[in-house]
């Protein structure tokens, strides 16, 4: 190594020594040629310096290729010291010294700045909030875990939209942070704030999803406006009722037996209204978040079939069922979607003919109208079918094709809304086809595991 280090010397300690000699040589030469000194004692003298010169040419040059490594180090960082540190001319050894301080110095602070980067990184990588870093051209430079969890699939159709474009471009320009509410409509409905904080390049997108909040300031205002409308017109009803059974009907007991039947019916529809009204709401409120617990469908049908039995016999209905055992499991909510295979049954039976035939059927998406993969179930009846007209309304809260109808049999004008939600909720599909006079076909398509 000292071989190798003398080596790498050389070429330094033969500059410095003819640096070193060349001015005492010339002067002894002339001194020579002039005959001011006599040749051999001037060779001698001039062979002692030459001798001292080298030496000290050798060892400063050697110090010198030390000095080097040492600050390559500095400048590189590496792993470990250079292996030879010494320094052997007088001087040198203190800045030698010195140099290697500034050395371990470097290495701390820099260890310090990244243990701060790595805590930094850490951070914005947990932060609750999705945060994405973007180039000028909208692409993704890094985005935290709350990015993907929240958008996934979704985050082209986010950065696409002309409201984020526009922020970015603004933002990009006038190298301030920009907000703006953003509103996606698909798949579904989500209100988020965007703010684009410019950092030089790229710009960092921090999202603050407000769909929840939002859901909810509506739900309120829905479920105050709709419940009072309607249970307005039962509750006037019963109030009615009440001051008859006090006043002209306080003696007749007939009248009072039909009277509290009626009342009965009535309490229990107002029952029906607000507690398919807080389903709606509690539905509602998990819609941004799709399932993930897995669902097999076949037990979950079989139950609820099982269940129906009772009101199949009642209206002579028969129901026939044809769902594979080995259908794929998919992403459900196992009570939300019980909810919604009971609404279609019920409506199957509520709206089919008096004796008619329900079919319950499953498969592995079966056409072209669905995305291949993924789940579809039907349930069909032979009823009185819906007009065409009509169809795209369904799922709206209290639309009925016939109100005086529906509210005879104990609709509540809220099922299919129930189904709709649900079916946004599990990122799925909800088909009916129907024709008046013939029956009607609802079928949900639900994405199967990867979707
Ligand atoms: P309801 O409580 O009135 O049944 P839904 O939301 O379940 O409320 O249904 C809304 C309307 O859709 C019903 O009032 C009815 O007019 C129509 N409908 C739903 N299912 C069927 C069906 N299977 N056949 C005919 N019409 C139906």
């Amino acid at each position: 190594m000292v071989e190798k280090l003398l080596d790498k010397a050389w070429p330094a300690a033969f500059a410095l020594f003819l640096a070193l000699a060349a001015l005492p040589s010339l002067v002894f030469l002339v001194l020579v040629l002039l005959g001011y000194l006599p040749l051999y004692p001037a060779l001698l003298a001039w062979g002692v310096c030459a001798a001292v010169g080298g030496t000290f040419s050798i060892l400063l040059g050697r110090d010198l290729v030390v000095m080097t490594r040492l600050v390559r180090a500095l400048r590189l960082a590496p792993g470990t010291l250079p292996s030879e540190t010494m320094l052997l001319v007088p001087g040198m050894r203190q800045l030698g010294q010195e140099a290697i301080r500034l050395i371990h110095a470097e290495r701390l602070s820099r260890a310090r700045q990244l243990a701060i980067a790595a805590e930094d990184r850490a951070l914005v990588e947990r932060l609750p909030d999705p945060l994405l870093k973007l180039d000028e051209d909208s692409k993704i430079l890094w985005r935290n875990d709350s990015a993907l969890s929240a958008f996934g699939g979704e985050m082209a159709a986010l950065l696409r939209h002309p409201d984020v474009r526009d922020a970015l471009a603004e933002a990009a320009e006038i190298k301030v942070a920009v907000r703006r509410e953003v509103v996606l409509s698909v798949p579904v409905a989500r209100d988020l704030d965007v703010t684009m904080i410019p950092v030089g390049g790229p710009v960092y997108m921090l999202v603050n999803d407000r769909t929840h909040e939002r859901a909810l300031e509506k739900m309120r205002a829905d479920f105050v406006a709709n419940a009072s409308h309607e249970l307005r017109t039962p509750l006037a009803s019963l109030i009615g009722f009440i001051e008859t059974l006090r006043g002209p009907a306080a003696d007749d007991p007939e009248a009072q037996e039909r009277f509290l039947g009626i009342m009965a019916e009535q309490a229990a529809r107002m029952q029906r209204v607000i507690a398919d009204l807080l389903n709606l709401s509690r539905i509602e409120i998990t819609e941004h978040s799709p399932p993930k617990e897995l669902v097999n469908l076949p037990p979950l049908l079989e139950r609820i079939v099982a269940g129906m039995e009772p009101m199949l016999k009642a209206n002579d209905s028969r129901l026939e069922v044809e769902v594979p055992a080995d259908l794929p499991k998919v992403p459900a909510d196992a009570d939300q979607l019980t909810q919604v295979f009971v609404n279609l049954l019920d409506n199957a039976l509520k709206y089919g003919k008096r004796g008619g035939v329900i079919k319950l059927t499953a498969s592995v998406a079966p056409d072209t109208r669905f995305e291949p993969g993924g789940v579809a179930i039907s349930v069909a009846d032979d009823g009185i079918g819906i007009p065409r007209e009509h169809i795209p309304r369904l799922t709206e809260r209290f639309y009925r094709v016939d109100k005086g109808r529906s509210r005879a049999i104990g609709g509540t004008g809220l099922g299919l809304a129930i189904v709709k939600h649900v079916v946004n909720r599990h990122r799925g599909r909800l088909l009916v086809e129907s024709e008046a006079g013939k029956g009607s076909v609802f079928t949900i398509w639900l994405p199967g595991r990867g979707g």
